[in-house]
């Protein structure tokens, strides 16, 4: 049932909401449209959070939405939502706009998309988005407010907010649920996990963010999680990879792993990421999640490259060891191991050319630290990866495998101007 909760109620400051936001908002109630900002940034308002991106729900079309906005892009084709831009450059925001969608379990999505002869008018009749072919686009099936919340997956996920009105609106018991802090899944949790299995890793997700809060897992949503993994297998596994990487890269990767043994779920999401909770107790991998969640939290870039780096490192390096004992050469003995490691553990990111490029470079850099004589300290340093390969070897550092004397020279060869540089490389000698 509908709740509007006015702000004496819900509390949320509206100073925390984004102007940009706020803009596209108002716009689309200025043409007649409803608008809300919708979902996550709802929750986080909620928590007294600062929302790190704004998504906004509305009944008009994308069409209708982008002819509103100067720059404005259709996103997708599935699931089409605008992109509302503003600004440029590294400072450009995005304010994602979808179209209000109907709820539709499995059962009526297929019905809708088996129909395909049902005319275009009758599918217009039924509300239904139709592409050019009449072939009804199951994402988007467009409907009312009621049905957009029930589609959503977590009670605290579901609710509505208008910044000019400063109501939220509720369906699902959501704000309830905020105050006695539970992750409550909408609807039957079961029948939501299939019919969108990743819905199992967004749970743990959210548990990692909320419940260094206090938030507790409400029992119904929780009890069947690990049973429901095998549904997993049915998802693509390039869509498992980024939801892995998302989980790694939340500012909450040790909370995850913890989230993770403690819901059962260490095995069986993705092989990459048991490997990871495994792993996460050993110092050089506990130190680069650490590493993630801090630059996470202060803002800065994290490359999913160097993380993955750090936790196949063992492995690389005692291949490459096992080679050196055997007499092969240094260089060829590292490029050796890392093609072996990634047959063995990574042949799941072989379309991803870039990551894999990225993680052999970190690696095939690190021998090249050692020699701090000639030219090589020269060269190294203008490598465009030396940032990250120098990153990678601090920790190695910081964990005893590796001098830090070594890392501390670096460091300082990399801030010193060309004479001083001169100056160190001679010291060497
Ligand atoms: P975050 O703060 O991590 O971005 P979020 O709640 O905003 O969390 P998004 O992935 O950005 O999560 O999705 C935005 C909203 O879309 C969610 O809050 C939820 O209402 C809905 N949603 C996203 N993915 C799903 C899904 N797989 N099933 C149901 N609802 C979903
Ligand atoms: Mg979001």
């Amino acid at each position: 049932s509908r709740r509007e909760i006015a702000r004496d109620e819900h509390g949320i400051d509206v100073t925390l909401v984004d102007e940009r936001a706020l803009n596209v908002v108002r716009t689309l109630k200025e043409a007649g449209h409803e608008a809300y900002i919708v979902g996550g940034a709802v929750r986080d308002l909620l928590l007294g959070l600062r929302p790190k991106d704004f998504d906004v729900a509305t009944s008009a079309t994308p069409e209708q939405v982008k002819s509103l906005f100067r720059r404005a892009f259709i996103i997708g084709r599935r699931f089409r939502i605008v992109h509302v831009v503003y600004g440029r450059g590294r400072e450009h925001e995005v304010i994602e706009v979808s179209t209000f969608r109907a709820y539709m379990d499995n059962a009526s999505a297929e019905a809708v998309a088996g129909n395909e002869r049902t005319s275009r008018s009758e599918l217009a009749g039924m509300h239904h988005a139709v592409d050019a072919s009449g072939r009804v686009l199951r994402d988007n099936v467009w409907g009312p407010q009621d049905e957009d919340a029930t589609r959503r997956d977590f009670t605290v996920n579901a609710m509505y907010y208008d910044p000019e009105t400063q109501i939220v609106v509720d369906y699902h018991g959501g704000l309830k649920d905020a105050r006695k802090k539970l992750l409550r899944m909408i609807g039957d949790p079961t029948a939501r996990y299939r019919e969108d299995p990743v819905r199992i890793i967004r749970a743990v997700r959210f548990m990692a963010k909320l419940h260094p809060l206090g938030f507790k897992l409400e029992p119904k949503t929780g009890a069947p999680l690990s049973g429901c993994l095998p549904m997993l297998g049915e998802v693509p596994q390039s869509r498992l990879f980024d939801e892995m990487l998302k989980l790694l890269q939340t500012g909450h990767a040790l909370d995850t792993v913890a989230q993770l043994n403690a819901l059962g779920l260490a095995q069986g999401i993705y092989p990459l990421l048991s490997l990871v909770v495994e792993r996460a107790g050993q110092p050089f991998v506990r130190a680069a999640l650490e590493d993630t969640d801090r630059r996470v939290g202060e803002g800065k870039p994290v490359a999913p490259s160097f993380l993955l780096a750090c936790v196949l490192w063992a492995d690389v390096r005692d291949n490459w060891n096992r080679r050196l004992a055997e007499r092969q050469h240094p260089f060829p003995a590292l490029q050796d191991a890392i093609d072996e490691v990634f047959s063995a553990r990574i042949g799941d990111v072989s379309g991803r050319g870039k990551l894999a490029a990225d993680m052999r470079e970190i690696w095939m850099m690190q021998p090249r630290f050692e020699k701090r004589t000639g030219s090589t300290p020269f060269s190294l340093v203008e490598q465009p990866r030396f940032r990250a390969a120098f990153d990678f070897m601090r920790l190695r550092a910081d964990v005893g495998e590796i001098d830090v004397v070594l890392a501390d020279w670096w460091q300082e060869f990399s801030t010193a101007s060309d004479a001083q540089r001169e100056d160190m490389v001679a010291e060497q000698r």
